[in-house]
C-alpha cells in the first residue's frame, strides 16, 4: 500500500506545472480527462497538440482552426499583362502626324498619350477629337511651349489654364495629365499644376528625336528606345517626321517583346 501510494505521488508530481493551483484532487482528475480529450478530439484537421496547453487556448485554436479564411482583396486588379510601357507623344497637334500615327497604333493595337501646345491646338480641334474618339489620351502641354522653370505662377497659371480650355473643348474633359516644356519644371509650378487639377508627368526615355528639322535617324531613335526597355517606363517622343517613320518598327519590336502599350492614366493612376 505505501509503495504504491509513493507511486501514485510521482504520477501527480510529474503533470505539468499549471496543475500548482489546483485545490482538489476532483480537479486534478477533470483537468485529466479534458487533456485526454483534447489530444484526441480534433478532426479534422489532425493537429498535434502540445498537452501542457490550457483548455481555454484550445478553445481559442479551435475556433480559428475552423473558421472561413478570410482572404484580403487587393484594391486594383492587377493588369493581366504587366510587361506595359506608355508612349507619349509632345508638341503637337500637326494634322498631317496625328493622322498618320493613329492609323498606324490601330494597325498594331496600340496606344499613345498625346500633349499639344495650347496655341497649336486651338485651330486643330478636329485632330484632337479624332485622336480622342480613338481612345487616345489627351494631355497639356502649356499654350506657348513655355519654360516653367522660369515663369512667375501667374504665367504657369496662365498658360495651363488656356490650354485647358481649348482641349476641353475638344475631348470633353480636362486633361489628367500636365507635362512641362523641356522637362523643366521646380515647385511653384508643379504647386499650380497640381492646384488646377493635373498630374505633372515628365518620362523615363527621352530619345532626344525633337533635335534637327526630321530629328535623328529613325534607326537611331528606335536603338536608344529599344536598348532601354522595363516594365511601366513612360517613353518620351515628338511629332517630328523621322519619329513617324520609326513608329511602325518600334511597335513591331514592343510585339515581339511582348509588351504592351497603354494610355499614361492607366500606368500611372
Ligand atoms: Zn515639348
Amino acid at each position: 500500500m505505501k509503495w504504491l501510494l509513493v507511486l501514485g505521488l510521482t504520477f501527480f508530481a510529474s503533470m505539468p506545472t499549471f496543475n500548482a493551483d489546483l485545490n482538489s484532487k476532483n480537479q486534478i482528475i477533470q483537468t485529466c480527462v479534458i487533456k485526454t480529450k483534447i489530444s484526441v478530439s480534433i478532426n479534422p484537421p489532425t493537429f498535434w497538440f502540445d498537452q501542457s496547453v490550457e483548455f481555454h487556448q484550445y478553445q481559442n485554436w479551435k475556433k480559428s482552426l475552423l473558421a472561413p479564411i478570410k482572404v484580403k482583396q487587393p484594391s486594383k486588379p492587377e493588369p493581366k499583362n504587366t510587361r506595359v510601357v506608355a508612349i507619349t507623344i509632345d508638341d503637337g497637334p500637326q494634322k498631317f502626324f496625328d493622322q498618320r500615327a493613329l492609323e498606324i497604333l490601330k494597325q498594331y493595337h496600340a496606344t499613345a498619350t498625346f500633349f499639344f501646345i495650347g496655341q497649336q491646338a486651338a485651330y486643330q480641334t478636329d485632330s484632337i477629337k479624332a485622336l480622342a474618339k480613338a481612345g487616345f489620351e489627351i494631355g497639356n502641354h502649356s499654350f506657348t511651349h513655355a519654360n516653367f522653370a522660369s515663369c512667375s505662377s501667374a504665367k504657369d497659371r496662365s498658360e495651363i489654364c488656356q490650354t485647358d480650355r481649348i482641349l476641353t473643348g475638344a475631348i470633353g474633359h480636362k486633361p489628367l495629365f500636365f507635362r512641362p516644356p523641356y522637362g523643366a519644371h521646380n515647385s511653384r509650378s508643379d504647386t499650380v499644376a497640381e492646384s488646377l487639377g493635373h498630374k505633372v508627368i515628365i518620362w523615363d526615355i527621352d530619345p532626344k528625336d525633337w533635335r534637327g528639322k526630321n530629328g535623328p535617324p529613325p534607326e537611331q531613335t528606335l536603338n536608344y528606345i529599344s536598348a532601354r526597355l522595363k516594365p511601366g517606363v513612360v517613353i518620351l517622343m515628338h511629332e517630328k517626321k523621322n519619329t513617324l517613320i520609326m513608329l511602325p518598327k518600334l511597335l513591331e519590336i514592343l510585339k515581339q517583346k511582348n509588351y504592351q502599350t497603354i494610355n499614361l492614366s492607366d500606368l500611372k493612376t
